[in-house]
């Protein structure tokens, strides 16, 4: 596997035709003429994202064009992404793209007839291409993941709640399905705090979230809210569904023991459910739900409440 780091970008001008093959029978010039060609356009067509399945249709439309690449595979850790576009095939060849400083993943392009040296020289340039633009992609996903999600629970927060609660109450009007929002908040969790510390709290919180996770189909659909306040959003689940899923996470939370804390008393929560009624705004649905896990606390805390 050759390791690719970006070659510079090109200085050569623009040329209004594309490279289509590369024909290099005197090879210094015409060679250089002919990566040139292929680093500028190439380098264009790629900048013209920052989404990395974008970014790597794109590569793969113009090397299927060029060099006949049937299929190509690209691999990164951080964030974890296996992607396959098109085939795969008995030639092949790799290459671990890198900048000077960070490692971006492994590209592999499949070919169904043998690759000639000129062909390999090109997509070699034609995979340094990639580096930057798959880079930038990359960092932006991984800064979009950040913003979105709580660092103590790695729970979404309350901005990936919003457009989660948006995006599910848009899809179950559409599908005429019933959908369930529970609203969870930690009983007298300021004595927890008081009494046992801030750091102690905090390992309450992360314990809460780990049953949340657990409870809601996808763990994708737990969020905190704010401070000792969680969401759990319920597609397909009507308000009978919605009772069972919060009483089973009122008695699990009352189960848990974080780590190392000697607590007096036992961590539990206060859960409100609100089923949404056909065409019900979204700030209706969840103001539903805050009404009622206030039900729950007025109804002595540690139990369910729905509105
Ligand atoms: P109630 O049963 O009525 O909900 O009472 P409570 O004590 O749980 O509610 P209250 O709103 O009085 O207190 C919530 C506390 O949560 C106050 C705040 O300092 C604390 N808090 C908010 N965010 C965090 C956090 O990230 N970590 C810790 N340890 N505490 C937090
Ligand atoms: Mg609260
Ligand atoms: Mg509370």
């Amino acid at each position: 596997m050759r390791k690719l780091t970006p070659l510079p970008v090109s200085a050569a001008p623009a040329k209004s035709t594309y490279l289509n093959a590369p024909s290099l029978n005197s090879p210094k010039d015409s060679e250089m003429d002919a990566i040139n060609q292929l680093r500028l356009h190439l380098s264009m067509a790629l900048q013209t994202s920052l989404v990395s399945q974008e970014i790597l249709n794109t590569f793969a439309n113009h090397c299927q064009a060029l060099f006949g690449i049937c299929g190509i595979a690209f691999t990164a850790s951080d964030p974890g992404l296996n992607t396959r576009i098109g085939e795969t095939a008995i030639h092949h060849c790799s290459f671990n793209l890198a900048t000077t400083n960070e490692n971006v993943g492994e590209l592999c392009l499949y070919s169904r007839k043998r690759l000639s040296d000129t062909d390999l020289m090109l997509i070699e340039v034609a995979a340094s291409c990639t580096v930057y633009p798959l880079n930038n992609a990359l960092q932006y996903h991984n800064a979009i993941v950040k913003a979105h999600r709580d660092p103590l629970t790695s729970l979404g927060n309350r901005l990936a709640m919003n457009a989660a609660v948006r995006r599910e109450v848009s899809r179950a009007n559409r599908h005429d399905s019933p959908l369930s929002i529970l609203m969870i908040d930690i009983d007298h969790f300021k004595s927890i705090n008081d009494n046992h510390g801030h750091a102690a709290g905090d390992k309450v919180i992360a314990s809460v979230a780990e049953v949340l996770k657990n409870t809601a189909r996808e763990a994708d659909n737990a969020f905190r809210y704010g401070g000792e306040e969680f969401v759990v959003l319920l597609d397909g689940t009507d308000a009978e569904g919605a009772a069972v899923a919060a009483e089973r996470i009122r008695s699990s939370v009352a189960k848990i023991q974080p780590d190392n804390l000697q607590l007096h008393n036992a961590v539990t929560v206060s859960v409100g459910c609100a089923t949404m009624h056909k065409d019900e705004p979204v700030n209706d649905l969840t103001e539903r739900a805050d009404s009622a896990m206030y039900l729950a606390k007025s109804g002595g805390r540690n139990c369910v409440r729905a509105a």
